[in-house]
């Protein structure tokens, strides 16, 4: 019975969180461009990007954070019997990397790194 009740406000707790929580490129000030998450009213910097980030364009403070993504991402995924196309070669393939973004990417395993996710990843 508690844990019933307990079940039910986490998933109350994380329907709540994917609705406010915003990951997005705002302007902070006039000119100025940060990579941004805004929950409850709060707004913060994610990724590389920090209150000392003076980027002058959006497409800047997104290239800062596609950064992050590509050094944080982890390429230990497996798929159990499933395949998709390497997104850099199209080779089968049941490997795969994931970015902290939960955005996944198929790669073979000659992909399987940062320069063949480089390739993949989308352009800002
Ligand atoms: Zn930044
Ligand atoms: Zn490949």
């Amino acid at each position: 019975m508690q844990d019933a009740t307990r079940a039910m406000e986490e998933a109350a707790q994380a329907a709540w969180w994917t609705k406010t929580d915003i990951h997005g490129v705002r302007q902070i000030a006039p000119g100025r461009w940060l990579y941004t998450c805004r929950n409850a009213g709060t707004l913060w910097p994610i990724g590389y990007c920090s209150v000392a980030c003076h980027h002058a364009t959006p497409e800047a403070a997104e290239w800062h954070y596609r950064e992050y993504l590509l050094d944080s991402a982890q390429f230990g995924g497996c798929w159990a019997g499933k395949e998709y196309r390497c997104e850099v070669c199209r080779a089968w393939t049941d490997r795969f990397a994931i970015l902290k973004s939960y955005v996944v990417h198929p790669l073979c395993p000659a992909h399987l790194n940062r320069d063949g996710l480089d390739v993949v990843v989308d352009h800002p």
